[in-house]
């Protein structure tokens, strides 16, 4: 199932080149009082909520894939989770290009760890990317996405893959600089995720998906998920040996090689095999 939030909040269900309504299925969600949680209610709910979207589907308006607004396709992630040099190929560029890693040693994903994007950096594919700080050094990183469906800590790799919803396309965005990568990656639209969130049941390996990225028409990052230092299940067992991973949380696998730079004015297209595809525009924050 491909499921898209479009048009300020509503639910679609995206078949083909076309997207139908399904939003009348969100009336099976319980409903919430303070204090919220901390966590996604829909993506929780999501296998429940099957049945009621294929049910509304019947009835429910359908528009044109390319016409509708799409947001960010997990509403509430209570946390979005990054992997840093996590290709062989981006950890080697990063170690010869100053200007990615400022100083830094770049060693592995096991000695940095992870890191957490804000939830006020995200955005869906048909918002602008607003470079914050245009003069300096901002760079397009295209990853593949996981949502986390069901509560779990300390998972095992070989444990992990009944815990994911779902997977999507990313961007984490990056301004290159001193300092630290929640800072950093975390300025307002910074974390592009969508169009859609297509369910695990879709994928049958998510360690074999191309994914590219061109910048105004030239290839930049071109690669597969095979060549992932720590894949997917390994990705869940090491996040979620520090944090407590919850339905709708986002991980960013990482980024492959051939990161670059972009101004305002570029467009941006990006893709991963069977998860769709986006086109989006730099903005500058004074455009
Ligand atoms: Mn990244």
């Amino acid at each position: 199932m491909k499921l898209c939030r479009f048009n300020g909040g509503r639910l679609g269900l995206v078949e083909g080149e076309q997207v139908t309504d399904v939003s009348a299925a969100l009336q099976a969600l319980p409903s919430q009082r303070y204090p919220f949680p901390t966590h996604d209610v829909f993506i929780a709910h999501l296998n429940e909520l099957r049945p009621g979207i294929l049910e509304a589907a019947r009835a429910g308006q359908k528009h044109a894939a390319s016409a509708v607004h799409y947001d960010p396709p997990v509403a509430n992630p209570g946390k979005i989770i990054g992997a840093p040099i996590n290709y062989k190929a981006h950890a080697q560029e990063s170690a010869q290009d100053s200007n990615i890693g400022h100083g830094r040693a770049i060693t592995t994903i096991g000695d940095w760890g992870m890191f957490l994007k804000a939830g006020t950096s995200l955005i869906g594919v048909s918002d602008e990317i607003v470079l914050r700080f245009s003069e300096r050094r901002n760079d397009h990183e295209v990853e593949l996405a996981v949502v986390i469906g069901k509560t779990c800590r300390q998972v095992k790799a070989a444990d992990a893959m009944p815990y994911v919803a779902g997977y999507g396309l990313s961007l984490d965005m990056t301004l290159r600089g001193p300092e630290f990568q929640c800072f950093r990656k975390s300025i307002d639209s910074y974390a592009v995720l969508g169009p859609w969130l297509v369910t695990a049941d879709e994928v049958p390996d998510p360690g074999q998906l191309d994914l590219w990225l061109q910048v105004n028409g030239q290839t930049r990052q071109q690669a597969n998920t095979r060549d992932l230092i720590f894949d997917v299940p390994r990705l869940i067992e090491f996040a979620s040996s520090f944090y407590t991973l919850q339905p709708g949380d986002v991980i960013m696998t990482g980024t492959p090689e051939g990161v670059g730079p972009v101004v305002p004015g570029d467009w941006i297209e990006a893709g991963v095999q069977g998860l769709g595809s986006l086109a989006m525009r730099v903005a500058s924050q004074y455009a």
